[in-house]
């Protein structure tokens, strides 16, 4: 590609609102350029990216087994009330309706769409195992859309999904798709870690985060220093609560040392264990009862009275469907004992103040009870801080912190589509049974962003070779001398003759503008025909991740990149 017949419209200028490197870089690069709130157009630069990555992800998914299919993004209504997400799947779901008035939506994921595909076309065991994958943009209205890239309302997906015939089957598929996902990871050339994440009704080790290590990351992983233990901090925040004081001791605490409303602070200094874990115990030992008011800003709009309300005087019960109808939250139950509230709140704009936790018996409730800081996450979003003092759950291993970006995630269903949905296919010994299900999820434009956000300097983008637009770029310093302007077609072609991306800077520019567009790309090396051209006949070669220059005649350079 030529510089100057591409549409690369580098800037200097910074949007206010972009706050992270990545965000930043890409506006300033001219890869992207904002529509509206979270949704962007891919330039030529940022397309060519985007392929990048999804090339990798396309020959890792084909080579893994999978089958690529493209499914609508509108999706009805219909399906979803069939697996009973239309109600549950809350504000980021956009819910239209056409003009005979049915309801639709546009695709924030297709668990429904496929498990309908599988319904209608699969019979037969003989069928399965059966893997089906789409690359697609996605829309979810996000609360927050921010980062450019890295949390856009439409961005694109790659979301696969297996069909097995028994739960061995599906544990096969989802090992398959989870050695997919570190070949794919590492062939895009970053620092990753895969995570332990939780697997909901599942249990057990049955979903995996692939997370980019990168200080902006929106996510912490928890991972021990003297064995291979390394899990979101949802998940490690459940693992360690299990490890609970016990019933016996508690009770006896609230009963008898602290009669009365007590700070959940004081007793979880008592007792030396995280607010979190007496939380948890106590609503084991508790009947059930949780008093929460909601605040939205700072306007309480939401007050919640589930069963026994102890101590409080200002809430106004409300029942699951009044909250359904007044914040769309999905809201759901926990079972009979303990905290029967919960709910997937987003901790920015909603949460909950001076909740109120206890137990039907006297003196077995606290005050002070900090969602953002007592509650785990099993239980109220993801809430638990998981400190350096915690231990590991695995080996009682010391723990370490780290910022990720998920740029992946991968999930045993089960059946709870296939059941849901009716999506039966008829087994070797004659049965109907419902589909075992996965499904397996890659950001590819988060991807990108990621590469940015773990491989950048003050001067713009270092990007990795494997996700590099162009490979080489050719800076022709003389594009008026006839000389230089040979010597860079010539490289140009040869360069691209081996089959590399090459940019031809053979813009009418200054050498210095030349340059630091060049650094802002990212382009992994860079051939300058400049003053030893002229001197010597011979081009600069740049390597833009280490600096480390290189002068060597038209031969060697071509032959230094093949
Ligand atoms: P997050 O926790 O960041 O909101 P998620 O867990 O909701 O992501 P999944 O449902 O697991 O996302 O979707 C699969 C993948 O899609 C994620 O691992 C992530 O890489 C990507 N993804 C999800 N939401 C967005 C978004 N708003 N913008 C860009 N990529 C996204
Ligand atoms: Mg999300
Ligand atoms: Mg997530
Ligand atoms: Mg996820």
């Amino acid at each position: 590609m030529r510089y100057s017949q591409m549409l690369l419209p580098t800037t200097k200028e910074t949007p206010s609102e972009a706050e992270v490197v990545s965000h930043q870089l890409l506006v300033r690069g001219g890869f992207i350029r904002k529509l509206t709130s979270g949704m962007y157009t891919y330039l030529p630069m940022g397309f060519l990216a985007l392929q990048k990555v999804t090339e990798i992800v396309r020959q890792e998914m084909n080579r893994a087994g999978a089958q690529e299919i493209l499914m609508p993004m509108v999706q009805p209504g219909d399906l979803w009330e069939e697996s009973g997400r239309w109600k549950k799947y809350g504000p980021e779901l956009l819910r239209f309706r056409d003009r005979h008035d049915r309801d639709y939506c546009l695709g924030p994921t297709h668990e429904e769409v496929v498990t309908d595909v599988a319904r209608r076309e699969l019979q037969s065991y003989r069928q399965l195992p059966i893997n089906l994958y789409q690359i697609q943009t996605k829309f979810r209205d996000e609360i927050r859309p921010r980062f450019g890239l890295m949390r856009g309302r439409e961005f694109v997906m790659k979301d696969a999904y297996s069909f097995d015939v028994d739960d061995a089957g599906a544990s096969r598929s989802y090992e398959i798709m989870r050695q997919a996902y570190h070949r794919i990871f590492e062939r895009c050339g970053l620092e990753f870690r895969a995570v332990e994440a939780d697997s909901g009704a599942i249990g057990g080790s049955f979903s995996h985060e692939f997370m980019v290590l990168a200080e902006t990351g929106e996510d912490t992983l928890v991972i021990c220093e003297s064995c291979s233990y390394a899990a979101n901090v949802e998940k490690a925040a459940i693992a360690l609560a299990e490890a609970a004081p016990s019933m016996e001791v508690l009770r006896e605490l609230v009963k008898v040392e602290t009669p009365g409303m007590k700070k959940v602070d004081k007793v979880a200094e008592f007792l030396k264990v995280e607010p979190a874990a007496v939380i948890k115990t106590l609503f084991y030992l508790a009947d059930g009862v949780v008093v929460a008011a909601l605040v939205r800003g700072d306007r309480e709009v939401q007050s919640v009275k589930l069963k026994n309300l102890l101590g409080a005087t200002d809430v106004e019960p409300l029942d699951e469907e009044q909250i359904w109808q007044q914040t769309r939250l999905p809201v759901g139950y926990l079972g009979p004992v303990g905290l029967e509230l919960k709910m997937v709140a987003d901790q920015e704009v909603m949460r909950m103040v001076n909740a109120v936790a206890g137990a039907n018996e006297k003196g077995c409730h606290l005050t002070g009870v900090n969602p953002g800081r007592d509650f785990t996450p099993d239980v109220v979003g993801d809430l638990r801080q998981i400190t350096v003092n915690d231990r590991c759950p695995v080996c009682g291993g010391g723990l370490r912190l780290k910022e990720g970006i998920e740029v992946g995630h991968i999930f045993k269903l089960g059946t709870k589509y296939s059941e849901a949905m009716k999506a039966n296919f008829q087994d070797s010994d004659g049965q109907e049974k419902p589909f075992v299900m996965g499904c397996y999820g890659i950001g590819v434009s988060r991807v990108v962003a990621a590469a940015i956000e773990q491989n950048h300097d003050a001067k713009g983008i270092i990007f990795p070779v494997p996700l590099a637009p162009f490979q080489v770029i050719v800076l022709n310093l003389g594009p008026k001398d006839e000389g230089y302007c040979t010597a860079a077609e010539d490289l140009y072609t040869q360069l691209r003759a081996q089959g590399l991306d090459v940019l031809l800077d053979d813009r009418d520019e200054r050498p210095g503008s030349k340059f630091a567009d060049a650094d802002l790309l990212g382009i992994p090396y860079r051939l300058t025909v400049g003053k030893t051209f002229e001197k010597e006949g011979k081009v600069e070669i740049r390597s833009r991740k280490t600096g480390e220059t290189q002068v060597l005649s038209l031969e060697e350079a071509t032959a230094y990149l093949a």
